[in-house]
């Protein structure tokens, strides 16, 4: 199998400038606007509304408190893709077994897996047997 693209580990990084209510029975509640890592509000990602938001905060029209920028990071996996030796068609390889719509098996890596005809009586007998790369 041709490997597409690698699996690999994704981190995405947001950062928001903060304004939290003056009230205290609000605490903890105000406005997050998405901004870069120095602050500059991301302008564009906003409609009508959290722009209006943004103004009133930045202006004192609104009984708030600048709490500066916080970060956030996102982790997740992007699946490695491969392509069908058989049929051409790109695989995700998201689990231990991949099957292509044309029946092939690949395994995490993309290595072919020996046709599973004959280890299903094996499934039923209390565990699977382990999937094997063919040769
Ligand atoms: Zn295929």
């Amino acid at each position: 199998m041709e490997l597409l693209s690698e699996r690999r580990e994704v981190v995405v990084s947001h950062h928001f400038l903060i304004f939290t209510w003056r009230d205290p029975e609000r605490v903890g509640a105000g406005f997050a606007f998405p901004c870069t890592a120095t602050g500059v509000v991301l302008v564009d990602e906003l409609d009508e509304l959290g722009r209006g938001n943004l103004a009133r905060c930045q202006s004192g029209a609104l009984p708030v408190v600048a709490q500066g920028v916080r970060g956030q990071s996102e982790h997740h996996v992007e699946v490695a893709v491969g392509r069908c030796i058989e049929c051409w068609r790109p695989i995700r390889l998201e689990g231990p077994v991949n099957t292509c719509p044309c029946g092939r098996e690949y395994d995490l890596l993309g290595r072919q897996l020996a046709a599973q005809v004959g280890w299903g009586d094996l499934v039923g007998a209390g565990g699977a047997a382990p999937p094997t790369p063919a040769t």
